[in-house]
């Protein structure tokens, strides 16, 4: 076995592959940073400042493959001698291509539900086999952040036989996985909701729409917080649970929600240290050391950001939707209904953090209000009424220790944005985050500020003493991913 495989892999499948010259043991179908990190190789590409950088933690992954650049090596998946070798971010940019050669697919339905989480599974529970829906999910899996679960789930139990027996879809569901959507507009009596799958545009015409698009990980800011070996809460769930591998031999555990990493650490024997506040990562190509803010010197070679998760809002604003600031992050601002407007309903962590179970019913109850609305039977009570029992979890707001922090060291967005960079500008007395966007190119990457704009108002709010509900956080632009069009089939 690999140094950090927690499992024996099928060996009919061994292969080899060379990075940088040198050849690991690697696994047909294995993704590529998976199979570096159970070699024990965490550093991957190099930014465009010259900062080492892993694929676990955020910012783009470039490498070069079989002598071809600028390849992302976050997605990349194992071949048989396959070269990879580590390059500069240079002028790579992590998008979403559309080849404007193929012809566009386009559906009508009665729904569009947007994310496969438990949310959207749970309103696709409801009204399929009644309303005809069309289940767009961007992950190659269903289940959204509990397929990455391995230990029981409250109100499921085994989280992976939990989501089997709700993706036992009736006909009438059309299920497209590996497809992102861009936003939805306006069309007549319906919504149109573009989406991309491999290169391909696909249109979807439907008369309602569930945006059960989820939370994003919060990411923590100290310094060299993205440095090989950090792990955003998401990814370290997925190297542990989906490819049954550690990420490293002795791990910290960071944030105000360790609990959500350190049972699924327990399961797998994984060694682990608790540290609430990091101030600062050291290391050469990977973690050697985390020292906490009080000095403490903790000896670990990897580091896993439990911070808890944070609705993302894009889908939301993107929509029309309006946010507000409670327990701790944004949300959306909903009618009676669960609606942002007529027609646009959203569910599950997209409208505030709870266990995997309540974004379910909360699934479930969005599906009964659509359900009513095309005059069939259903009942919301039950659901509104089991509801009850969820409080949505409230997210201490951390303070930054901004003057204490080597900022430049310290990245707010992974395409390269130093909280230096953007703290500089604050400073300066300009707080309008619209105008802090286009200075400093914060929220302005692939991410579309899914990870970073709440880090971005966090110190706006820190600086100028404005409390975070009264910032005025700007809304997604169309398309809520970074596209580029490109022509490659059918024409010269
Ligand atoms: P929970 O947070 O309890 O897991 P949930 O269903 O509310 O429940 P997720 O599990 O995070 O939330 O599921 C949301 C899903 O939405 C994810 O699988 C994510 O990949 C998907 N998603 C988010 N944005 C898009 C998008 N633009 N297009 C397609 N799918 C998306």
């Amino acid at each position: 076995m690999r140094p950090l495989d927690l499992t024996e892999k099928n060996p009919s499948k061994k292969v080899t592959i060379y990075f940088d010259g040198k050849p690991y043991e690697a696994y047909e179908g294995e993704k590529f940073p998976v199979a570096m990190l159970a070699n024990g190789l965490y550093w991957l590409t190099t930014s465009t400042e010259g900062r080492r950088r892993g694929a676990f933690t955020f910012g783009p992954v470039p490498v070069k493959v079989n002598g071809v650049k600028n390849i992302n090596g976050r997605k990349l998946v194992v071949k048989d001698s396959m070269r990879v070798e580590r390059q500069r971010y240079d002028e790579f940019q992590e998008q979403i291509e559309i080849d404007e050669g193929k012809p566009i697919l386009r559906y009508v339905v009665d729904v569009a539900v947007i994310g496969a989480g438990p949310a959207g599974l749970g309103a696709v529970e409801e009204i399929g086999g009644k309303l005809t829906v069309a289940l767009i999910e961007e992950r190659s899996w269903l289940g959204g952040d509990m397929w990455l679960k391995g230990v029981e789930q409250e109100g499921f139990g085994n989280p992976r036989e939990a989501i089997e027996k709700l993706t036992n879809f009736p006909k009438n569901v059309r299920v497209f996985l590996k497809t992102t959507t861009l936003g939805v507009f306006d069309k007549g009596e319906y919504f149109l909701v573009p989406a991309v799958r491999n290169d391909q545009l696909i249109e979807f015409m439907a008369k309602r729409v569930v945006l059960a698009t989820g939370a994003v990980d919060s990411i923590m800011l100290f310094e060299n917080n993205d440095w090989p070996g950090v792990f955003r809460r998401s990814d370290a769930l997925e190297v542990i649970n989906v490819w049954n591998v550690a990420p490293g031999k002795r791990v910290a555990v960071t944030g105000a929600f360790p609990e959500e990493i350190t049972p699924e650490l327990d399961r797998w024997g994984i060694e682990y240290v608790v540290v609430p506040n990091p101030r600062r990562v050291e290391g050469e190509d990977r973690i050697e050391r985390l020292i906490d803010e009080n000095g403490n010197v903790y000896e670990v070679d990897a580091v896993i950001m439990a911070d808890g998760r944070i609705p993302d809002i894009n889908p939301i604003t993107q929509a029309g939707g309006k946010v507000y600031f409670k327990r701790g992050y944004y949300r959306p601002v909903l009618d009676a209904n669960h609606r942002i407007r007529d027609g646009i309903f959203v569910a599950g962590s997209a409208v505030s953090i709870k266990p995997h179970y309540a974004n379910y019913l909360e699934g479930k109850l969005v599906g009964a209000y659509i359900l009513r609305e095309f005059g069939l039977e259903a009942e919301p009570c039950i659901y509104e009424e089991k509801l009850r029992d969820y409080e949505p979890v409230a997210r201490p707001i951390s303070k930054l220790p901004l003057d204490g922090f080597s900022s430049e060291d310290v990245q707010i967005c992974g395409c390269g944005v130093t909280l230096k960079k953007v703290d500089d500008v604050v400073k300066s007395g300009i707080t309008d985050l619209q105008i802090i966007k286009r200075l400093t190119h914060l929220a302005m990457g692939f991410c579309q500020g899914r990870f970073c704009l709440f880090n971005g108002a966090l110190l706006v709010s820190q600086r100028s003493g404005t409390p975070m509900d009264r910032l005025d956080i700007p809304v997604a632009r169309p398309p809520i991913k970074n596209v580029k069009m490109k022509v490659v089939a059918g024409r010269d």
